[in-house]
């Protein structure tokens, strides 16, 4: 399996998670890849597909809220100590059918993301480390994800 390290993507790319993957023909063809793509097994674990996304260089998309918050932290401050993991973005979406109507129209969703009053893109969530979180109601958060264990020490080291 290709494992190309990518320290700084230059383009915005999604990866479908296993319980999203109904959804690829929303997307444009080159922005998108599911898990089948990168070679992953359906059954791999959560874990195994926030490896992939981040050593490629994705954005994770998944209704799976819970278990890839839980599993994006434990990635984010394991691993080498040298070593940036910093994720390239997160979209944690509501389950069901209003997934469909959410994505039909992806830029319209773009157009919806704001932090701290500013707007966001696809390509600032991927490159900033964002996460977007779109509730049952449709409304749409998007925040910070935590850095990774070596950035986080960096920053610390830097503030002093
Ligand atoms: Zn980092």
């Amino acid at each position: 399996m290709g494992d190309t390290f990518v320290t700084h993507p230059l383009t915005y790319r999604f990866l479908l998670d296993e319980d999203v993957k109904g959804l690829l023909p929303l997307f444009p063809p080159k922005r998108v890849k599911t898990t089948a793509d990168l070679d992953l097994p359906t059954n791999a674990s959560d874990a195994a597909i926030v490896k992939a996304a981040w050593r490629r260089g994705f954005t994770i998309v998944t209704a799976n809220t819970r278990d890839f918050n839980r599993e994006v932290e434990a990635f984010l401050t394991t691993g080498p100590k040298r070593r940036c993991r910093c994720l390239w973005g997160l979209v944690l979406l509501p389950s069901g059918t209003i997934q469909r109507q959410l994505l039909k129209r992806l830029r319209n969703l773009e157009r919806r993301l704001q932090l701290d009053g500013k707007s966001v893109t696809w390509r600032d969530v991927q490159a900033n480390h964002y996460r977007v979180t779109v509730y049952g109601d449709r409304s749409v958060k998007v925040s910070k994800l935590p850095r990774c264990a070596y950035h986080r020490k960096k920053d610390l080291e830097d503030e002093t």
